[in-house]
């Protein structure tokens, strides 16, 4: 499997880092050793020292496809979860200033944590506005709801599978919404998916 992430695609997200509003998806990948094992805490890996969460909504592909056009795009999930797009900062600022692919700054291993439960979108109250938060130490520190996303499941999943064929059990994580800053260790980060809690992850 492979984990598709999509940068910038909340407005006031892009303007908090200076980046400009995208024309096109910026797509990335993380392999699937950037997964969180199951309750295990996240270490901060030692080559940074500014780590950052972001709390994003995530899309598990339940059919192959590959050219899909947008008006199909639906029937290629039917799930929503939510995960944390770990990004070291410092590492990524260094490779993007130098011009450079920064895939050390954002795929590296745990950098990936999603929820086991996924929610069924045909049960979500407004599926066309699902909110998303995150908590740390209890405090809320991102919050998103679905329709301020710059290009929405269906435009994502048509412009990656011209690319990428996607395929059952690959993930997509739809981007993260203003209000990153770095982690520290002890952190609780609890991210919930319409008030639910789906995913703990404590910082060591
Ligand atoms: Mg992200």
């Amino acid at each position: 499997m492979k984990i598709i992430c999509i940068g910038r695609n909340y407005a006031d997200h892009a303007k908090e880092l200076n980046n400009p509003v995208p024309e096109f998806p910026v797509v990335f990948l993380k392999p699937e050793t950037a997964l969180l094992p199951k309750n295990n805490p996240f270490y901060i890996p030692e080559f940074t020292n500014d780590v950052h969460y972001e709390v994003e909504l995530v899309v598990r592909i339940n059919r192959v496809g590959k050219h899909i056009g947008e008006q199909h795009a639906h029937k290629y999930f039917d799930e929503i979860g939510v995960g944390i797009d770990f990004t070291a900062r410092d590492v990524q600022q260094r490779c993007k200033q130098a011009g450079l692919p920064w895939e050390i700054g954002k795929a590296f291993d745990h950098s990936a944590p999603v929820s086991n439960k996924f929610l069924k979108i045909s049960e979500l109250s407004d599926k066309d506005n699902i909110n998303f938060h995150l908590t740390r130490n209890g405090q809320t520190v991102q919050t998103g709801y679905s329709r301020d996303m710059i290009f929405n499941f269906s435009k994502i999943i048509a412009y990656v599978s011209t690319y990428f064929t996607l395929k059952i059990g690959d993930l997509i994580f739809t981007g993260t919404p203003a209000g990153v800053v770095p982690i520290a260790i002890g952190d609780q980060l609890d991210a919930f998916v319409e008030n639910q809690r789906l995913l703990r992850v404590n910082v060591r």
